[in-house]
């Protein structure tokens, strides 16, 4: 992941910033500025230097960037800047035969946050609602409720696991509004699966029009053999959608890629409502981090490592921790984590944000083995020795 066949992350990155430069030439819309403003003064940092010297456990992303083999292959890609049909790895395709469907099976996003926005403004119009859990990747609700629709949010089980009998009942019970069903597998903050068993009842249980999409953003992260993809369903010709991200396990997050796998019916569907403009430079990118398994493995098996590590060193401490398929773990620290997150923010630690109901619960990604040093001596002087939230 550092510099192969002679292509730096410095000549990429170079190239992308006179890019960008060039970009920023353009009159922004006033619209575009205010929300810009927002976002700003949202974040945790004010300069490149300071964000450069944060450790940054609080978005699930991974640290170590992309694969050397999707730098040269975005180097590669650059050329192709200043075009709108060019030839682009044929991702679609290459996507496609990943996963054992047609071309016609896939849908790109920019982000699988584009994918789940526009299963929203697909499957919500007329005031329909989404049920799902909470706490989830909550990005689903709060585009149904800017779009004026509504959510059904479930509650979780006392050990965090979706509680599957449950939601059946819920569409059941409110089956004419249903939009669809938002799964997000494993859950995203609490790193827990869905077994494929409790999937299947899901599916076999409710009306067969009731779409259900399944977000697999930290899919790769797995290693408990009860948890399976489901992508089988769209192959049975299921209104199951899945989303997936290069976000996540090949290090994309900020060249933004994602994609559907859903019946071609479904796609149909849904494409009015993508954008269809994902960069040059991403699909070249993401089409070499399909290929290159071995990455793919170095990055999981690096990350759950220090996952393992990292959480037993809290467990000896005396602090609970749900036990998690991915690259983020939620330790209970029995008191609000919202001054406890200002505490790691002065110590140069970010850590996760808040996530209703579970306000006792802190959620940390797993970084660089030198982040996951700095998160525990952090942890330490925060939670000196004596103090005992499992008690709480
Ligand atoms: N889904 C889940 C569960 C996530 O956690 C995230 C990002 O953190 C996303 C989707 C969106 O990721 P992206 O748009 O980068 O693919």
């Amino acid at each position: 992941m550092s510099q192969k066949n002679g292509v730096s992350r410095r000549s990429f990155f170079g190239g992308l910033a006179a890019a960008i430069g060039y970009i920023g030439l353009r009159p922004e819309s006033l619209w575009a500025q205010a929300r810009a403003a927002t976002r700003r003064r949202r974040r945790a940092w004010t300069t490149e230097a300071e964000y450069d010297a944060l450790a940054k456990l609080a978005a699930n992303e991974n640290p170590y960037g992309p694969y050397d083999s999707a730098m040269e292959a975005m180097n590669h890609a650059f050329k192709y800047a200043n075009r709108y049909g060019y030839p682009d790895g044929n991702i679609q395709e290459k996507i496609a035969e990943h996963h054992g469907v047609d071309p016609e099976n896939i849908m790109l996003g920019a982000g699988s946050g584009e994918i789940l926005r526009v299963v929203g403004m697909t499957y919500l119009q007329d005031h329909k609602k989404v049920i799902g859990v909470e706490p989830s990747y909550g990005s689903v609700y709060r585009h149904a409720s800017g779009i004026k629709a509504d959510a059904i949010k479930l509650p979780l089980l006392p050990d965090y696991r979706q509680d599957i009998p449950m939601m059946i009942r819920a569409v059941k019970k409110h089956y004419r509004e249903v939009g669809f069903v938002y799964m997000c597998n494993p859950n995203n903050p609490t790193g827990v699966i869905v077994t494929k068993d409790e999937i299947r009842r899901l599916v076999d249980s409710i009306p067969e029009d009731v779409p259900v999409l399944v977000d697999e953003a930290y899919h790769h992260f797995v290693e408990d053999p009860s948890y399976e993809t489901s992508i089988p369903y769209v192959l049975e010709g299921r209104p199951v959608i899945v989303a997936r991200t290069f976000s996540k396990i090949a290090g994309l997050a900020a060249m933004r890629l994602g994609y559907a796998v859903a019946t071609a019916e479904t796609i149909r569907r849904m494409r009015p409502y993508a954008t269809g403009s994902t960069n040059a430079l991403v699909r070249w990118g993401a089409a070499a981090s399909l290929r290159d398994t071995a990455e793919q493995a170095k990055v999981k098996r690096i990350t759950l490592e220090l996952r393992k590590k990292t959480t037993a060193e809290l467990a000896s401490m005396g602090f609970d921790v749900i036990p998690s398929e991915t690259n983020f773990f939620m330790v209970h620290l029995g008191r609000p984590v919202a001054p406890v997150r200002a505490e790691f923010r002065k110590r140069g630690v970010l850590v996760g944000r808040d996530f209703p109901p579970m306000l006792e619960h802190l959620r940390v990604s797993v970084g660089t083995a030198e982040e996951m040093d700095r998160f525990l001596v952090a942890f330490k002087e925060i939670f000196p020795a004596g103090y005992a939230p499992s008690a709480g």
